[in-house]
């Protein structure tokens, strides 16, 4: 390898494939620079739970033979990372989490499945938030993440990991999930592209669950067109998952160079109201102002039950939590108790020792919203209100193609400024979490920096419409740079 491949980390998934293509470096030159600085870096990040380096080179040997053989998939040698969410079979998952520390399922999520047979290389599996429940990351029984802007500050989470180690430039993509913005919130404040697909647009077969009305799979990396990449790959029918829909995926590479001429673009009012960083609210004006200049027409719109989205969610998703967080009995998944009595402590225990602060108060929560008594004031309560959230984007989207605003009111917080202070760090959500009560796809894209923080705007499209999300930010990106900005210590 020549002294001008140290820079392939820089270097988008779009521009590795096309080097690869063009026999400038192999997959093996790729995936062993990759490991390096992953080996060097991450120790000031916390990315990574596990590394599979070992396997990631024998991968990368077979995709540079499938290449040589005029074989391998579209993403063939192209190194990426699965948040650790995601069943790998022989490979430890553990969700962030000291009950699934040691677990090694018996078989690969379909994600995973699917990137494996389109030739993707993976690196590792990334840190997050304990089953997916936070907002920062800090729920993660491996510890937080830092942020590569700024190592006292959070990445965001759930998928804090994984936008960490894509905007670290140690993988050119990683999957994520996004229950209420996991996906979204850490893309914005680590300045990369999230995209959170239509509820049943990806494969939840394997991802274990946290509230399974509103999980979805996707994907964060640092420019829509690998987002789009990485999409086309993933999406599609599974039998495996029953909330699976059957419906075609479009050719997502191809929609992007659409221009954005005359696309209708809802800006919300309430999006904008108290609550938000001013500058946040600049950048982010200034970002639909580009959209404008090539085009595009705002219209103002509205979403009156926005503010309910919070509370909804916090009932709904601590309800299906509390069931789907019940396999861990300490006899069949994970952490088992030593010593117990009797089946009652061996159950009791083992969730006690098993399960952190916020996993015991969600599920505690979820618990009480179900009982008997308080479920039709509290959950079916809720029920109705997401209908109602459901019905004003619905609304919304008969007058525009796509909704623009913030991802995150603020950019990157304090690691220990929120986390005990749960109705604050819930409150992080609030631009991301109507997208999965309704069961849209949403989008954060780089569009600046406040205090040398990166700011994401955000973007919401009508059911299974990710094709304008993508071809809406990629012409953003096209007169932007945003998104080619680097951290200092990961140049
Ligand atoms: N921050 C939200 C929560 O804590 C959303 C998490 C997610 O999307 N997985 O539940």
């Amino acid at each position: 390898m020549s002294d001008n491949h140290q820079e392939l980390h820089a270097r988008s998934l779009t521009e590795l494939a096309a080097g690869l293509d063009g026999g400038e470096f192999t997959s093996v030159e790729l995936t062993q620079s990759l490991l390096e600085r992953i080996a060097r870096l991450d120790g000031q990040l916390n990315a990574f739970i596990t590394v599979t380096a070992d396997e990631a080179l024998a991968a990368a040997e077979r995709a540079d033979e499938a290449r040589a053989a005029g074989t391998g998939g579209v993403l063939n040698g192209l190194p990426i990372v699965h948040k650790d969410i995601f069943c790998t079979s022989g490979v430890k998952t553990t969700c962030g989490s000291r009950m699934l520390d040691n677990f090694v399922s018996p078989y690969d999520a379909t994600v995973v499945e699917k990137l494996d047979a389109a030739g993707a290389i993976f690196l590792g599996k990334s840190n997050m938030d304990e089953f997916a429940m936070g907002s920062s990351n800090e729920t993660s029984y491996f510890g937080p993440v830092n942020n590569p802007w700024n190592a006292e500050c959070s990445p965001g989470g759930s998928s804090g990991g994984s936008a960490a180690a894509v905007a670290a430039r140690l993988a050119p993509a990683a999957t994520g999930t996004d229950t209420g913005g996991s996906i979204r919130q850490p893309a914005a404040l680590t300045g990369t592209v999230g995209i959170k697909p239509t509820y049943g647009r990806v494969s939840r077969y394997g991802m274990i669950a946290f509230a399974s009305s509103l999980d979805q799979a996707g994907v964060i990396t640092r420019t829509a067109e690998d987002a789009a990449r990485m999409l086309g790959v993933m999406a599609g029918f599974d039998a495996r998952d029953s909330t699976s829909i059957d419906h075609p995926v479009p050719d997502y590479v191809a929609g992007l160079s659409k221009s954005v001429k005359g696309l209708r673009v809802g800006v919300v009012r309430q999006h904008f109201d108290e609550g938000l960083d001013e500058q946040c609210g600049v950048r982010v004006h200034e970002a639909i102002a580009v959209l404008e200049s090539l085009g595009a027409t705002t219209v103002e719109v509205d979403l009156p039950n926005l503010d309910l989205s919070v509370p909804t969610y916090y009932v709904v998703a601590p309800a299906e939590c509390s069931s789907n967080l019940s396999r861990f009995d300490g006899v069949r998944f994970g952490h088992r108790a030593e010593n117990a009595e009797d089946l009652m402590d061996l159950y009791c225990r083992s969730r006690g020792e098993g399960f952190g602060d916020e996993v015991k108060r969600r599920i505690m929560t979820g618990t009480y919203v179900l009982s008997a008594g308080y479920y039709d004031a509290y959950y079916l309560k809720a029920q109705q209100v997401r209908h109602l959230i459901a019905d004003d984007f619905k609304k919304a989207f008969s007058d525009v193609d796509v909704i623009a605003g913030p991802t995150s009111p603020t950019p990157a917080f304090r690691l220990g400024d929120k986390i005990d202070d749960p109705i604050t760090m819930y409150l992080n959500d609030i631009y991301t979490i109507g997208a999965n009560l309704a069961g849209l796809p949403g989008m954060s894209v780089p569009c600046g920096f406040v205090d040398d923080l990166p700011v994401g705007l955000h973007l919401v499209a009508a059911h299974f419409d990710e094709e304008t999300l993508l071809q809406c930010t990629h012409q953003y990106q096209q007169h932007t740079d945003w998104h080619l900005a680097c951290p200092e210590a990961f140049k």
